[in-house]
């Protein structure tokens, strides 16, 4: 499992996520992009995100690929929506532009890329 976001400093928001992953930080990212605050942070009710599905991930990939700070190598399952590491698994279906996780990725074809355009 990769670790590779670095963080500035240790502080109490870390308390029990020493072993966490990478998924498990940008899940609980996501999670709280969408309005899911973790444990131990207050946020006022009305300043709380509460992006959609889409805006949130929208968030992730800035960070993933113009900022470059969280890694590009996690991404959402196009159907169980389920964040995984595509460094140990899951099929990138190019021409539909869709990630697909290793429990999903038998509903892609095997010649799921063929004819694409090099
Ligand atoms: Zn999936």
């Amino acid at each position: 499992m990769n670790k590779s976001i670095v963080f500035r400093d240790k502080n109490h928001h870390q308390q029990n996520k020493q072993g966490w992953t990478d998924l498990e930080w940008i899940d609980e990212f996501y999670k709280f992009l969408k309005g899911e605050v973790p444990e131990g942070i207050h946020i006022r009710r009305c300043n709380k995100p509460e992006l959609s599905h889409k805006k949130a991930k929208t968030i992730i990939w800035y960070l993933q690929e113009h900022m470059r700070i969280l890694p590009d190598n996690i991404e959402k399952c196009h159907n169980c929506k389920e964040f995984f590491d595509t460094h140990s698994e899951g099929i990138y279906w190019e021409t539909k532009g869709k990630n697909y996780c290793g429990g999903c990725s038998d509903l892609v074809p095997e010649n799921y890329d063929r004819g694409k355009r090099p």
